[in-house]
């Protein structure tokens, strides 16, 4: 295998490589949207919750109410019943105030009761909307949900195939270029196999001296970036637009 043909498998295994990596990157992020989908839901839950604990303790008062306010009637009921045997105009007088005073408190927790009626509508009215807007985001979640199922698959094919591919190109290199490569690559951000356009190497962005670009343009070696050490290639050079004369 000739130099120029194990520069073009290094090439495209670091095409590969950077391929793979943005996959990765891409299977990362679907944890994450995933639990940032399921936070949204159960916010919407707690809030319809909420409210359903809101109404239950409304609906809580208001039979504490109806059951003072008829135990307070069925006294009266008692006291008025009495009011009939009584002899002497003093305690006659204290139970009727009594009486009326009773009645008083019965009617002032009534009027709280149609409050509190009134209040039981309106989180009634909110929590069918509350109910509304979760059934929304569940249905929307569970539509996400199933699109990311979908990418993860997609995510598992294309790294098996970038696998495969990656396992044939390293065949046609030998060991210790491959060693090497993976050195570079490890040092310098996922990245060991760049261009050199115009004389710069697109790795480090600094310029090749022009005796290295010489040499670049034989492709018959393999030359590393002096600033960057990255392995460096003229991509003219090694894969021209017409077959080398042999
Ligand atoms: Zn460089």
């Amino acid at each position: 295998m000739s130099l120029r043909e194990k520069l073009k498998a290094l090439e495209e295994l670091q095409q590969v490589d950077i391929e793979q990596a943005v996959v990765q990157a891409e299977a990362l992020a679907v944890p994450r949207r995933r639990a940032e989908i399921e936070a949204g839901v159960a916010v919407a839950r707690k809030a319809w919750e909420a409210e359903q604990d809101r109404l239950a303790g409304i609906e809580r008062e208001k039979r504490s109410q109806e059951q003072t306010v008829a135990a307070e009637r069925d006294k009266v009921k008692k006291w008025e019943g009495r009011l009939a045997e009584i002899r002497t105009p003093r305690e006659y007088a204290a139970l009727s105030r009594e009486i009326d005073i009773a009645r008083k408190t019965n009617e002032s927790v009534g009027e709280q009761t149609k409050l509190l009626t009134i209040q039981a509508d309106e989180v009634t009215r909110s929590i069918e909307a509350l109910q509304e807007k979760l059934d929304e985001k569940e249905s929307g979640a569970q539509e996400e949900l199933e699109g990311l199922v979908r990418r993860e698959a997609e995510h598992t094919a294309r790294i098996a195939a970038l696998d495969a591919r990656r396992a044939e190109l390293a065949t046609r290199v030998e060991p210790a270029l491959l060693t090497r490569y993976e050195n570079i690559r490890k040092r310098r951000g996922g990245v060991a196999v760049t261009q050199v356009v115009g004389g710069t190497c697109r790795g480090c962005n600094r310029q090749i001296p022009p005796q290295i670009a010489i040499i670049l343009v034989r492709a018959n070696t393999i030359e590393n970036c002096p600033s960057c050490n990255r392995i460096i290639y003229v991509p003219e050079a090694v894969s021209p637009a017409s077959p080398p004369a042999a």
